[in-house]
């Protein structure tokens, strides 16, 4: 844990929470637990700041959701601890009608307790109907065609309302009132069950029952839920997973689960209070657990993992399944592997045959594609991963000095690979959904939908357009077509920029980007970066020592490679080759031809990626010699960790501008410990610990006391808890991501920032 003494909670709660009481109840709850700040009404919703020690702000946001006003429903929760800025005590604040008056778009909303009620209330006239919502909860963005937000703009415009709901939809007494997607059984979208065929088996509560049969039996389903198909089956029937892993090419990257209640989520993992906050929010993110032990769940659900993404129902259909299934489902979206999520049945019926064997659709539909969101606690905060369902278009509202006196509308494009777009417009920032990886058809035409979408619906004409400084990417491509001006951002310096944001940082910072590959300013491939960031922009102040990487990109699904060039980096071209103990898992003419192409520099880049460094790490200890998915190596090396380990392993940091952080005596230390058959547990360990100095040295050696942490590599919860906890004992203040993924999914935020300071 972090040794700050006084930290400043900044909360922005969504919803029905103005005129039910809810500013005096947070000056209650402020005042007892003796927190400054104030609260504050605007156009968006309730603002707070309080601050104090960590502890009680925690406790503060838990009590904030707890203990409301019965009449209040928070639609969205926005939670981002930061920087005290010496409030002295706790005042309600005069609203704010000088706001930006922006019409904002909601993300979509879980049900809500009262629909939930009804749904399984036999007397209610919507009694088991799968599409009930009400102002407080339902579709949103997922159905949003245009503003300003009325039936006619969203795709219920097909579904004329009935007498009752009219009425209802009229009644400002009504929890319906103005409730744009209002149905019920009469007249809203109906679910209809077909064969791979398109043949209609049945429908309404048949069709549903059917379904949950069907799934119990061990079948797959494809579900056409609110942002688009999911596939779901029995996740206690191991056979039924394995199919769904073979049928969608999926090997083994974990797939989450989702379960009917909080307590069944409890049953099968360890949850804190921060976490079920998560889980039952109105926001119903996939939440990382850290599973009990292997109950009842199939093995093949997440292989040689500790944790486990587990999620709730989120909508009436999902609550109804869940409901007559009585047992845990997988739920992944409905694609092959990398492609966006399918979200019309007929094309589903296409491109999901031969993976599903049934198809549970309705004629309600999906605007744009939403795949779940994916969060989890780290270090005392919460932590995005994927936004999507319930949390885009939200905006970060972005603060500094910077944004503030050159409010430029910026387009900005996002990364090659998690794609998300941005567009700055004011203050805000709206990050689009998690897009995937622009090498995909459809992702990409997921990114060009995107692209066009976001200006219209908020009416802004981006004057600026940033993407990335790589010159192969369909990005940047992309970004010459467009009309406005381009600024290109590199892809480590668009990392910190982002975390500076959402951090409210101004400069002078140094900023620690590590993930896995980006283009470099000198054309090499970067990812163990240290940049030196002041009001002007970055230098590259320090990196990882850089290795020749075999097969440039084939090292990402081959650790090996990574492995290899480490060694040959090490040993050199002629002594390498005699390393027989070292290379046992290349047979002779695979490394014939690596040699060749190490010693002729041919495909073999140079990078300074600490992903890759975690990919040679792993390969070492024997783990992940293949990986079926970026990063897998890299996260089986976490899970080896053993926890309470402080030695380290040594290494150098070699002066110079910039400064090279030679891992040598990392990788030598390690192959020794594996010779005197140290536990994998242990080396793990004393890995993950000399990165952290590896920081916490270049640090000392900047002398810069604002540390900023981002990229995939802070994905690695042991790394960053680590170099959080290392970097608070010597000092220095280190800040990380909460509301923006550490992954490329902020890169988009980042090309804002970054691109914005240019001008
Ligand atoms: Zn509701
Ligand atoms: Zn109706
Ligand atoms: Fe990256």
């Amino acid at each position: 844990m972090p040794k700050l003494k006084r930290e400043r909670l900044k909360v922005l709660v969504r919803g029905a929470v103005q005129g039910v009481g809810f500013r005096p109840f947070v000056h209650r709850l402020a005042t007892e637990l003796l927190l400054d700040g104030w609260v504050l009404n605007s156009s968006q919703g309730v603002f707070i700041e309080v601050e104090g020690a960590p502890a009680v702000l925690r406790s503060f946001l838990l009590r904030l959701e707890k203990e409301r006003p019965s009449r209040a429903v928070i639609q969205s929760l926005e939670p981002s601890f930061l920087d005290p800025v010496g409030h002295k005590r706790f005042e309600i604040r005069e609203s704010d009608e000088g706001g930006e008056k922006t019409a904002l778009i909601l993300p979509d909303i879980a049900t809500c307790a009262d629909c939930l009620h009804e749904l399984f209330d036999s007397t209610d006239r919507r009694f088991r109907y799968p599409f009930t919502n009400c102002t407080n909860c339902g579709p949103r963005f997922s159905i949003i065609e245009a503003l300003p937000y009325d039936r006619a703009h969203t795709s219920m415009k097909k579904f004329p309302m009935c007498a009752e709901c009219d009425r209802e939809y009229r009644d400002p007494f009504d929890r319906r009132f103005h409730a744009q997607p209002n149905a019920c059984p009469r007249c809203g979208p109906q679910v209809e069950l077909w064969s791979d065929a398109g043949k209609i088996l049945a429908r309404g509560d048949g069709a549903l029952e059917e379904a949950a049969g069907a799934v119990r039996s061990g079948r797959i389903l494809a579900l056409k839920g609110l942002g688009g198909f999911q596939l779901i089956v029995d996740a206690t029937n191991e056979g039924a997973v394995r199919r769904l892993r073979e049928r969608k090419h999926r090997e083994e990257k974990p797939f989450a689960v989702m379960v009917s209640s909080l307590a069944a989520a409890q049953e099968l993992c360890r949850i804190s209070e921060m976490e079920e906050r998560l889980l039952t929010s109105a926001e119903s993110p996939i939440v990382l657990l850290q599973r009990k032990k292997e109950g009842q769940l199939a093995l093949s659900i997440a292989p040689r993992n500790p944790n486990l993404g587990v999620l709730l129902p989120n909508t009436p259909l999902h609550h109804l399944l869940l409901h007559s299934l009585g047992v845990p489902v997988v739920a992944t979206s409905g694609n092959l592997c990398n492609e966006p999520i399918c979200i019309d049945e007929r094309e589903a019926l296409e491109r999901l045959r031969g993976i599903a064997d049934l198809f549970l659709v309705h004629n309600r539909p999906i605007v744009r594609h939403m795949d779940d969101s994916i969060v989890r606690v780290m270090a005392g905060r919460e932590l995005l991963l994927r936004g999507a369902r319930g949390y885009a278009p939200l905006p970060i509202e972005w603060q500094s000095e910077v944004g503030r006196q050159k409010s430029k509308t910026v387009l900005a494009l996002g990364a090659h690979l998690k794609n998300t777009v941005a567009l700055a417009s004011g203050r805000n920032v709206f990050i689009s959904q998690h897009l995937g990886d622009l090498e995909n058809a459809q992702s990409y035409a997921a990114f060009l939908g995107s692209t066009a979408d976001l200006p219209r619906l908020y009416d802004a004409t981006p004057k600026l357009v940033a993407c990335d400084l790589h010159p192969d990417y369909l990005s940047t491509k992309y970004a010459a077509e467009l009309s406005a001006p381009v600024r290109t951002v590199q892809h480590h310096w668009a990392h910190v920029a982002a975390c500076m944001a959402e951090n409210e940082l101004t400069p002078p910072l140094l900023g620690v980007a590590w993930d896995g590959t980006g283009f470099g300013d000198d054309g090499t491939v970067w990812g163990g970066e240290f940049l030196s960031v002041d009001a002007k922009g970055f230098t590259r102040t320090g990196h990882l020592r850089q290795f020749r990487l075999p097969g440039g990109d084939a090292a990402v699904k081959e650790p090996r490679r990574s492995k290899l060039g480490v060694l040959y980096e090490i040993f050199g071209g002629d002594e390498l080759w005699q390393r027989e103990d070292l290379l046992q898992d290349f047979t002779k003419s695979e490394l014939t031809l690596l040699r060749q192409t190490l010693d002729k520099k041919i495909n073999a880049p140079l990078t300074s990626s600490a992903g890759r460094l975690f990919d040679a790490t792993a390969s070492l200890l024997g783990i992940g010699s293949r990986a079926s998915f970026e990063g897998q190596a890299a996260m089986e090396l976490e899970f080896a960790v053993q926890s309470g380990v402080d030695e380290s392993y040594s290494f150098v940091v070699r002066e110079g501008s910039p400064l090279v952080v030679d891992w040598q005596p990392t990788i030598l230390q390690i192959i020794e410990d594996l010779r005197s058959d140290q536990t994998r547990a242990l080396v793990g360990a004393k890995f993950h610990n000399a990165l952290a100095e590896m920081i916490v040295t270049v640090a000392r050696r900047i002398e810069q006391q604002k540390v900023v942490l981002s990229g995939g590599c802070f994905q690695n919860r042991y790394l960053t808890e680590r170099t959080i906890e290392r970097l608070s004992e010597e000092g220095f203040r280190p800040y990380w991501h909460q509301r923006v993924p550490p992954n490329d999914g902020g890169i988009s935020l980042g090309q804002v920032v970054a691109a914005t300071m240019q001008e």
